[in-house]
């Protein structure tokens, strides 16, 4: 693995200097870390230093983690090793009907991949199910909240809008005592889902939507992953949220910004339960970011269900996806991710980051980790009419031209090769200086030989170069220096060579904001993945699974995971040498 791109501290940003300052007035020196009256799961993460600082990751299962995600995990999981503190990685399982286990498996496991560890600091919003019902009732007896029996369509009617206040619910002043009986019949199970609802008592004519009397409550009959058959009531995200932020001692809770209109009813919550002597100051604070949108990418759950659900892609880990196992497989690095956020920084702006932003961090970071290696994609005989027939000589190349401690790898040399199709043209154009009948290149790391002209078959297509050597211009050796050429090109043994399988992959979209003007599936680039069957130089029948190469002339690429059998790779292009999509904008 690359040094160069090891975790160093991330960039400074308004998030770090807000905890710089937290620090410096020792807003957490106060802090008991144990003791809370919280659940006996975070009363043992009393650290040894009372000022750390505490984040959480909080995905929610219902889907895989995307590079939006691994924004949000490198700036939550980044603060904390930057600051010696802690990061807890919290399932917001809260809604019973779409969150599944398989969701959870892959979520670990792409936080993994990214570089990170929770050790023991692992939570579920479902293991606090007990204490957000208390509370919950505790709201009912301090008259803050009561059940409300309007529809969910009546509910949502009544609510207002930007420019109308809301009305007030027939059930609002209901006593305590009802409330609680109704309550608790709801918990049990006696009532219909959607039949009744359980709302904090704030402000109808609030100018904040979000704090006019906003539901806590609904009913589910429905089976959680976690807690089975248990509940007929589950919390919604707002309640649930600041609560298992503050039962877990969280100290910065970094979310995106759609949610900064939530805040004031984070803080109200808390507020109350702080009041009810649930909770101890300092409580937990939230921040907003901008969430990354990157061009010609979705990054909307919704829609990648879609893409899996409607089969456009081959699964969740398609290469290309935009989803972190799918990045994987193309090849793409945790360092290259790492790099990206790194570079594109954290802020409250909200905008666009192209995508080849995030190819250029792959390049960077696989240029420096990735050995060469030699592949001929749209293979065309050559053949050298004066090299010895059955001779075999060995040429070398280096594995890495600026890390000779890399070494450097034999390639066998004979009178038959494979070279690129469009290394060899009858007319040239003016410019080109590789193969044409009469022209001289050098074949990389071997001869140079001079072009003396072609086969074709009945239909005119090129079948076959043919060439002479010049046996005195090998590379390394001292003849070669006599020769400046400015045609070089790449070549693979024909004996030795054998036959791969090469995915090569492109942005799955071909427009910057797909669905902007439509249905995001109008916007699929029909030429996102093309299978050829590429001729690779032998040494790369020990690809191992994972393993990632700079083909040459040609890009990154990486041996498929799922595809590969031993001794039988199959190829994924991560990415080009260069963007081939900037200059098609323009
Ligand atoms: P949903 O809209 O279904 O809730 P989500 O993308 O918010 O989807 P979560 O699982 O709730 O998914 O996200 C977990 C965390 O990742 C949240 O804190 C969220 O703010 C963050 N996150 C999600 N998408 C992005 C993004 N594009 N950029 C930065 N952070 C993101
Ligand atoms: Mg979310």
């Amino acid at each position: 693995m690359s040094t160069k791109h090891k975790q160093p501290a991330s960039a400074s940003n308004f998030i770090k200097n807000v905890i710089d300052a937290d620090l410096a007035s020792g807003t957490y020196a106060s802090r008991r870390w144990s003791g809370n009256p919280g659940p006996a799961i975070v009363q043992e993460t009393a650290p040894e230093d009372p000022a750390k600082i505490r984040t959480r990751f909080p995905p929610e299962p219902n889907g895989y983690l995307h590079i939006g995600h691994a924004k949000s995990i490198f700036l939550n999981f980044g603060l904390a090793r930057d600051y010696a503190g802690i990061c807890n990685l919290r399932f917001d399982d809260t809604n019973p009907v779409k969150e599944e286990t398989e969701y959870v498996d892959t979520i670990l496991d792409s936080v993994k991949w990214l570089g990170f560890d929770w050790q023991d600091h692992l939570y579920y919003a479902s293991d606090y199910f007990d204490e957000l019902y208390r509370y919950a009732e505790l709201f009912i007896e301090h008259g803050l909240a009561y059940v409300d029996s309007l529809t969910p369509e009546q509910i949502r009617e009544h609510r207002g809008t930007l420019t109308q206040p809301g009305r007030n619910s027939p059930y609002r002043d209901r006593t305590p005592k009802e409330n609680l009986t109704l309550f608790r019949e709801m918990r049990d199970g006696q009532h219909p889902d959607g039949s009744h609802a359980l709302r904090l008592k704030i402000d109808m004519a609030s100018p904040n939507i979000n704090m006019r009397d906003p539901v806590i409550y609904r009913i589910r009959h429905a089976h959680h992953h976690r807690s089975g058959d248990k509940w007929s009531v589950y919390p919604m995200y707002d309640y649930t949220h600041c609560i298992s932020d503050a039962l877990e001692n969280i100290t910065h809770s970094v979310c995106t910004l759609e949610f900064e209109d939530h805040r004031p009813l984070y803080d109200w919550i808390l507020e109350k339960l702080t009041k009810f002597g649930i909770f101890e100051r300092p409580l937990p604070h939230q921040y907003e970011f901008s969430r990354l949108n990157l061009s010609y990418v979705v990054l909307s759950k919704r829609k990648l269900i879609q893409l899996v659900e409607e089969h456009h892609v081959d699964g969740w880990d398609d290469p290309r996806m935009p989803t972190l196992v799918g990045a994987r497989r193309r090849g793409y690095t945790p360092e290259g991710f790492k790099l990206f956020t790194d570079r594109i920084g954290v802020s409250k702006a909200d905008s666009w980051i192209d995508c080849s932003v995030l190819e250029d961090c792959m390049r960077d970071v696989l240029n420096d980790s990735s050995p060469r290696r030699t592949a001929v994609l749209d293979p065309l005989k050559l053949i050298i009419g004066n090299y010895p027939s059955n001779q075999e000589e060995m040429t070398e190349a280096p594995n890495h031209p600026q890390k000779p401690e890399w070494g450097k790898r034999k390639l066998p040399f004979s009178g038959e090769l494979w070279i690129e199709r469009n290394d060899f043209v009858e007319d040239p154009p003016k410019g080109y200086f590789r193969l044409f009948p009469g022209n001289t290149v050098r074949l990389r790391y071997g001869y140079v030989i001079k072009c003396t002209g072609s086969d074709k078959d009945a239909d005119g297509n090129v079948v076959a170069v043919h060439c002479e050597y010049l046996p005195d211009s090998k590379s390394g050796t001292p003849g070669a220096d006599n020769y400046k050429l400015k045609g070089n090109i790449h070549w693979v043994c024909a004996a030795n060579a054998f036959e791969a399988p090469v995915h090569l992959y492109d942005r799955l979209f071909r427009v910057e904001q797909p669905g902007s003007t439509g249905d995001f599936l109008d916007d699929l680039n029909a030429d996102s993945k093309k299978t050829i069957n590429a001729r690779v130089e032998a040494s790369l029948a020990q690809a191992l699974p994972g393993e990632c190469f700079q083909f040459e002339r040609h890009g990154y690429f990486v041996a498929d995971q799922v595809e590969s059998a031993p001794g039988k790779p199959v190829f994924n292009r991560t990415v080009t040498l260069r963007d081939t999509w900037a200059k098609r904008k323009r």
